[in-house]
């Protein structure tokens, strides 16, 4: 079978509240970076963070990341997009892709709501968060991204998602094979397919064929393990991480240890793990940039 590629998600923009182990500032992130690399990642998608673990789209923040995670090991570091709100030009929304040179950024290939709902209480947490990317804003952040030949990791978070990356293979746009980043959700939020095995097969049958495409899987706001056989026995990838997820099950464990997990599962079934170079080869990107 096809070598699994682990993408570590290590903050994103989790709180750490019961579970101490989520990074925030840079010197603890390459350390983690660095564990879940010797753990079994290849790439690791990572969230700038103040030290109080407030949201920053800081270019200057991302720049000292992305140099402080490479002097440690050879992981792979792919930033968000500018998702904190959408105000902004599509250009200020890529600043910190542009100055600070990760192999891989994201490209949420769509819009959609992503308020939370609670439902004891009946009622949505909030009732504004239309997260908007228009066709017009994705083609200017794939174009940008192959001339900065940063890797996009096309986020899609339900089925209509998935033809606008067919468009964009159609047009030429992403260099094949596309890294395809199925958004699963919990804890309520509305914009995106549960994170059980149904909410992932619901993808299959609208993904582009096999070398066209790559596709990994991530559970927002969710334990990731329930789709973990699945994604292992149809040849996907996996983006588990406390940046999604505390993992109270497991009692609040580190990133390396759920990497490590993973692993188990992978070796158990078959399926070798990927190194960053390989990682790199599967997904026919540039070279590191310097
Ligand atoms: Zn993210």
């Amino acid at each position: 079978m096809n070598k699994l590629i682990i993408t570590v998600r290590p903050n994103e923009w989790m709180m750490r509240g019961p579970n101490p182990h989520i990074p925030y500032t840079p010197d603890e992130i390459a350390e983690d970076a660095a564990r879940c690399r010797d753990a079994g990642a290849a790439i690791m998608h990572v969230h700038a963070r103040l030290p109080d673990g407030g949201k920053t789209n800081s270019p200057e923040l991302y720049t000292e990341i992305a140099h402080k995670v490479r002097a440690k090991s050879d992981i792979l570091v792919h930033t968000t997009l500018g998702n904190i709100h959408n105000a902004g030009s599509d250009d200020k929304r890529m600043a910190h892709v542009a100055e600070a040179r990760p192999d891989m950024a994201s490209l949420d290939i769509g819009s959609n709501n992503t308020d939370t709902y609670l439902p004891g209480e009946k009622r949505f947490k909030t009732t504004d968060r239309a997260y908007v990317n228009t066709i017009e804003s994705c083609l200017h952040f794939a174009r940008t991204m192959k001339k900065l030949e940063v890797k996009p990791l096309v986020a899609c978070w339900s089925v209509p998602f998935l033809r606008a990356v067919d468009a964009f293979l159609d047009m030429g746009e992403f260099v094949e094979p596309a890294m395809v980043n199925l958004v699963l959700c919990e804890g309520g939020i509305i914009g995106g397919h549960r994170g059980t095995t149904d909410g992932l097969a619901a993808f299959f049958h609208a993904l582009p064929p096999p070398g066209k495409v790559e596709w990994t899987v991530c559970v927002k706001k969710g334990n990731i393990f329930p789709v973990v056989g699945m994604a292992l026995e149809r040849g996907g990838h996996l983006s588990p991480g406390l940046g999604d997820y505390h993992y109270p099950e497991l009692g609040y464990p580190t990133n390396a240890e759920i990497v490590r997990t993973i692993v188990a599962m992978a070796k158990a079934v078959g399926r070798e793990v990927a190194t960053p170079d390989e990682a790199r080869k599967i997904l026919n990107m540039s070279p590191r940039p310097l």
